[in-house]
């Protein structure tokens, strides 16, 4: 999967350290940004979800205290208007006008009736034409029997409305009941209650309803749920419970709800605020996206910012790596030397790949040096006699060669010892050393066989610092030797040769004609 992963990032390049940093630090970054977005997502969660229950509580106890109130003022009205008939129960028409000045002077009620203490309607209001019946509704029983001040549970009306009746007994002077006087409030109707209960049941989001003990609907912004039954919700539980609160619910209908709900003083009401919590935490997601389109531009900033400086820490290690793959190249060391090592690791690492190269050079020079040196002498031997020449041949460099033998040389050994021998051999070539140019090269070649290769340098000016040497040999004393000598024989190339491989040959052969002609002196090719 890691693999996968990679390939899918990366591509199919290798994967090296800027990409790495990369990768880490906007994951890192990411994660980072992921997390507190949804830190902070949670927390502004819970206080929009408590705000939410809250304001929906107060607001339910603010909503319940004005229906409370306007009930108490209903009563009110009653009890005053019970008052004024009780001394007139039998002025058909005061009553009557009496029906109607309650109907009319207020919207409180929908209907008003009196009622006698048999339960007969004496007087209503002109649309109710009632009058003369016997009532037997459970409310009006109720209010025969118990002869005080009551408000009905609501109830349906033979005429199929769901109503309640606020109802006042009457008594006359000596404390004689008289029958009763009520108001009824059709709850699907206009009225005051239902005037209040609209102007309150949208805020903001949140909708209101009232719902009595037995969970019946009193009151719904959807007209055609008042009087429905509802099913299961924990806060008309707590409501059938007579408590009051807040809490988050799945209402009947299976929506998540945040509810706070309060009881109607003096009945068995409840009133309820709820909205659902995909709605409260709607503005959250839109805070959100805010958020997120606020940060976008920065945190582009700050990923162009890692990934240049992911560049910036890469880069050296790169070039340094690159550079170790391939020391042997010359052009290496001021590559090395060029990069910016601006930080502790790459700044040793460059140091030690230099310290390395030299070393790696030192050596391979003292190998070289060692490879083309004469042990013996100090002096260049034969494998570095060969390849001044070839590199000469290659630069068309005319040269002269000078080529020198110890004379009877045997017999130094023979009498002193090979030691001797030995210490001769490497006086001989300080002598050399002394007269020769910086441009030439002074190589044994032989057991006590010597050559000097002398470029741009004509025959005669050889034959001229052969003469030197020879003489210089002869007149310098070898304690405890004495005098030695020398035979040399000197050639130029391309005077005397055609190719300067025969070069070494032809001084060879004049150094024998030396040999043949005495020894101690000096023969130039012909
Ligand atoms: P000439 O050249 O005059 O003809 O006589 P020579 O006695 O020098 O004869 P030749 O050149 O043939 O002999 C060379 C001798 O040099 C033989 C050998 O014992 C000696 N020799 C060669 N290499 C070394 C060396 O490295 N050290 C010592 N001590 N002697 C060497
Ligand atoms: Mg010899
Ligand atoms: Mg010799």
């Amino acid at each position: 999967m890691l693999a996968s992963l990679k390939r899918a990032v990366l591509g199919s390049s290798t994967l090296d350290l800027r990409r790495l940093i990369l990768l880490l630090a906007l994951i890192s970054a990411f994660l980072m940004l992921a997390n507190s977005l949804f830190a902070s997502y949670r927390v502004q969660r819970e206080v929009l979800i408590e705000k939410t229950l809250e304001t929906n509580y107060v607001y339910a106890t603010k909503v319940a205290l004005t229906v409370d109130e306007f009930l108490h003022s209903a009563q009110q009205q009653l009890q005053y208007a019970a008052g004024t008939i009780a001394n007139h129960y039998d002025d058909h028409s005061f009553l009557q006008a009496e029906a109607v000045r309650l109907k009319r002077q207020t919207d409180s009620f929908n209907s008003v009736a009196i009622v006698d203490d048999t339960g007969v309607v004496r007087a209503t209001d002109p649309d109710l034409r009632i009058i003369g019946d016997q009532l037997g509704s459970a409310g009006a029983l109720q209010s025969l029997g118990e002869r005080k001040p009551l408000i009905s549970p609501p109830f349906v009306s033979h005429t199929g409305k769901l109503l309640l009746t606020v109802s006042q007994p009457v008594f006359d002077a000596n404390e004689n009941y008289l029958g009763y006087i009520s108001g009824t409030i059709y709850l699907e109707e206009p009225s005051t209650l239902n005037r209040v209960l609209r102007r309150s049941s949208h805020r903001d989001r949140s909708y209101l309803y009232v719902i009595d003990s037995n969970r019946r609907l009193l009151y719904h912004p959807q007209a055609e749920r008042v009087g429905t039954i509802v099913g299961a919700n924990l806060a008309v539980d707590d409501i059938a419970a007579g408590k009051s609160g807040m809490m988050r619910v799945i209402n009947s209908q299976g929506i998540d709800m945040l509810a706070g709900y309060a009881l109607v003083a003096g009945t068995d009401w409840g009133i309820v605020l709820q909205l659902p919590v995909s709605d409260t935490l709607k503005p959250l997601s839109e805070l959100l996206t805010r958020v997120l389109l606020n940060a976008l531009p920065l945190a582009l900033l700050i990923a162009l910012i890692i990934w240049r400086f992911a560049r910036a820490i890469a880069q050296p290690l790169r070039r340094l790596a690159e550079s170790a793959t391939t020391m042997d190249r010359p052009e290496t060391t001021s590559e090395i030397k060029q990069t910016l090592a601006w930080y502790f690791e790459t700044a040793n690492l460059k140091k030690a790949l230099l310290a390395g190269i030299e070393l790696m050079h030192g050596k391979i020079n003292k190998l070289s040096e060692d490879v083309q040196t004469d042990s013996l002498t100090g002096l260049s031997n034969r494998r570095a006699f060969d390849y001044a020449i070839e590199n000469w041949r290659d630069d068309h460099r005319a040269v002269s060669l000078v080529t020198a033998d110890v004379d009877h040389f045997k017999r130094v050994n023979d009498t002193y010892g090979h030691d001797m021998g030995d210490e001769v051999l490497r006086r001989l070539s300080n002598l050399m050393r002394s007269c020769s140019r910086s441009g030439d090269l002074l190589c044994r070649i032989g057991g006590e066989e010597f050559a000097l290769l002398l470029p741009d340098t004509d025959l005669t000016v050889a034959g001229d610092v052969a003469e030197r040497l020879r003489q210089l040999v002869e007149r310098t004393p070898f304690d405890p030797v004495g005098n030695i000598t020398i035979s040399l024989g000197v050639a130029h190339w391309p005077l005397n040769v055609q190719s300067i491989d025969e070069l070494l040959k032809r001084s060879d052969e004049a150094l024998y004609r030396a040999k043949r002609n005495g020894r101690n002196r000096v023969e130039t090719a012909t």
